[in-house]
């Protein structure tokens, strides 16, 4: 190896320049660090309301609701109260052992919010851990109820259930996985139910009742092998908004049923009210194996996940040898001060009616977005509960490839945070805006939209 490759970076930087820094010493997620040779980074200062401000004070709406985790606000005076309370009572204290009165109330609160079906809370930090965690479970349930061949899982055609190695190997996206494919064990890929794939004639139940019959077609040959299919009810969210009809999870949890497969399902992004009902499995009226939360649960302040388990899973590891236990931990499993913002988020859900004003500005939101969806380089607008998408068509292959970063600082320009996935625009925002607010994000995204294809002519 050579002893001391000198770092791209240029290491003149003024001391007082912390974005400059940030590009040397702060290595950026899912990002190429030589393209912010020329797209700058955003330096937030401070965040409030819905709107992130920048260190010369310039204003930016946050319409993906900083990577979808953000569902009140920035500083939410509600949920910073909560936290200060909880950081003079207890920051932290582990939770083998021990417990404290915030964890167990998240747990009974979930709990309650499914009915009680979910009615164990299994504590991480991030989305991608919940999905491990999951899986793990799923495959340890069977071993203890003596099916120890039980160690293959399902996922759905691209579908995304986080980076760390476990849970790429349900992940069908190839920007994340193909450099890491050698270090990854393979999940069956089933077909998607994505209500685009609709054909001539077609509604989005025919496209789920085909996608359907794949899963039938697998578990018929497999299902002694198999643990657990793990789904994005109603929209997978990394894949570019791709959205089913809710009878797909119908059907898959009916499949799940008759062939003996856990369901797991991945609410990460959709869970909180995001599609509409607070979990999004409301929709078909089922509830899975295993439910995932991680996002928005605590309003996008801490990292903090969440899986949920039935009574005859959590029975299948209650024993008195300890190797049947569930044997997974991390250092800051339940920690106090995310489920106390969590806590204050579903005190807000409570409290405020969130549901039927989420409905009511969406659909404000949805004829603000009238002309972009009447426009000719849009195709598929499309809306599940508060996530909104369109799909550009760009013929040019070099302008496609680029269109994303440019349509991100064209939105810059226009006051604006969105990060389209690929040459999918999509709007994820927080539950408070106003009515201006959201006349702002419909007008101001067209306008972004026309700024980066008049780039292309
Ligand atoms: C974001 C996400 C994850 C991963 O969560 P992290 O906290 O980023 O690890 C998993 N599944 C879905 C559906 C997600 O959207």
């Amino acid at each position: 190896m050579e002893k001391s490759a000198a770092s791209p970076i240029a290491s003149s930087i003024a001391p007082d320049d912390w974005v400059a820094r940030s590009l040397r010493a702060v290595w950026h997620p899912c990002t190429q660090m030589k393209h912010h040779e020329r797209l700058p980074l955003v330096p937030i200062a401070r965040g409030q309301g819905a709107w992130l401000y920048d260190r010369t004070n310039h204003r930016y709406l946050d319409a993906i609701s900083s990577w979808w985790v953000n569902l009140f606000g920035h500083a939410n005076p509600r949920i910073n109260a909560a936290l200060k309370d909880q950081l003079d009572t207890l920051e932290h204290a582990m939770l083998a052992g021990c417990t404290h009165e915030p964890a167990v109330e998240l747990a009974e609160r979930l709990g309650a919010l499914t009915g009680n079906t979910l009615g164990h809370a299994f504590f991480a930090s991030d989305g991608a851990s919940a999905v491990e965690i999951a899986l793990k479970m799923s495959f340890h349930t069977w071993r203890n109820q003596g099916f120890a061949d039980k160690q293959e899982f399902v996922c759905i055609a691209n579908s995304y259930h986080g980076e760390t190695i476990g849970a790429l190997g349900v992940t069908d996206v190839a920007l994340f996985k193909d450099a890491y494919d050698p270090l990854i064990r393979h999940a069956h890929v089933v077909a998607s139910p994505d209500a685009r794939l609709a054909q001539a004639g077609e509604t989005a139940a025919d496209v789920a009742r085909r996608a359907l019959d794949h899963v039938r077609s697998l578990f018929e040959a497999r299902a002694a092998k198999i643990a657990a299919l793990i789904v994005e009810p109603l929209v997978q969210c990394a894949a570019g908004m791709a959205m089913h009809d809710a009878s797909y999870l119908a059907g898959l949890r009916a499949l799940c049923d008759q062939y003996g497969v856990h369901l797991i399902a991945d609410e990460i992004a959709v869970g909180c009210g995001r599609t509409g009902t607070f979990f999004a499995c409301e929709q078909a009226g089922i509830w899975p194996d295993f439910l995932c939360l991680s996002k928005g649960i605590s309003g996008g302040y801490l990292p903090l996940s969440i899986v949920l388990s039935r009574d005859e899973i959590f029975a299948a590891f209650y024993h008195d040898d300890t190797a049947r236990g569930f044997l997974h931990s991390h250092s800051y499993t339940g920690n106090p001060l995310a489920c106390r913002a969590a806590l204050a988020t579903l005190d807000l859900f409570a409290s405020d009616d969130v549901l039927a004003s989420n409905a009511r500005k969406s659909a404000k939101l949805r004829t603000a977005l009238a002309p972009l969806a009447a426009h000719p380089q849009v195709r598929n607008l499309r809306q599940c509960g508060t996530i909104f998408a369109f799909d550009a068509v760009i013929d040019d292959p070099q302008h496609a490839k680029t269109f994303s970063r440019r349509f991100f600082a064209n939105a810059l320009q226009r006051e604006l945070l969105l990060r389209p996935i690929s040459t999918t625009v999509y709007l994820m925002p927080p539950y408070i805006l106003d009515d201006e607010e959201l006349a702002l994000l419909a007008s101001r995204a067209h306008e972004s939209f026309e700024a980066t294809l008049a780039e292309a002519r």
